[in-house]
């Protein structure tokens, strides 16, 4: 069985990473989107709302599993069987960043490969931390982000303010 894994912050999903996710169904058999526990950032929302939010989407998507994961990617991958990173790929800004992160992940553990899927043309400008500074200031956001996503983000903001 070839099992990928699909990992990000998630803060909170986007349509884009749901794109992506989609798409990711015809490479493996099994997914796992991993929400990434990271000490050094400071997400708006939490592990378990992250991962609740993500859950929502990908309820009729019975080939993926949603899990959290802190530590060294590899490691998570080498303990859960899994051969192939997915990560999307949007303008050239992300490029430099995936492909040093794809070369020491090859280092750390060489029959992991990394797949590269490329950003719909439709999201391409689309990223959770965009997706928040236009809800801060109660800008349009439909169509980027699941419609039940919408008035949790104006919640955060109204609490956050
Ligand atoms: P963000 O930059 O949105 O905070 P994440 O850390 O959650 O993203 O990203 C997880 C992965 O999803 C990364 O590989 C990132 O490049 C990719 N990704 C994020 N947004 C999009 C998008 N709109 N289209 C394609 N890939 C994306």
């Amino acid at each position: 069985m070839k099992i990928a894994i699909y990992p990000g912050s998630f803060d909170p999903v986007t349509n884009g990473h749901l794109d992506i996710i989609r798409r990711a169904e015809k490479l493996c058999d099994k997914l796992i989107v991993a929400v990434a526990v990271n000490s050094s950032k400071e997400p708006l929302f939490n592990t378990e709302e992250r991962i609740e939010m993500l859950k929502k989407c990908c309820s009729n998507m019975e080939w993926i599993e949603i899990k959290s994961f802190k530590g060294l990617l590899v490691n998570f991958c080498k303990e859960n069987g899994i051969s192939i990173i997915i990560r999307g790929l949007r303008a050239t800004a992300d490029y430099e960043y995936e492909y040093a992160i794809s070369l020491m992940n090859k280092k750390l553990a060489s029959d992991i490969e990394t797949i590269f899927l490329m950003a719909d043309t439709e999201y391409s400008f689309v990223s959770s931390r965009i997706v928040k500074e236009a809800a801060s200031y109660h800008g349009d956001i439909s169509n980027l982000v699941p419609d039940f996503i919408i008035p949790r983000l104006h919640e955060k903001f109204q609490t956050v303010k």
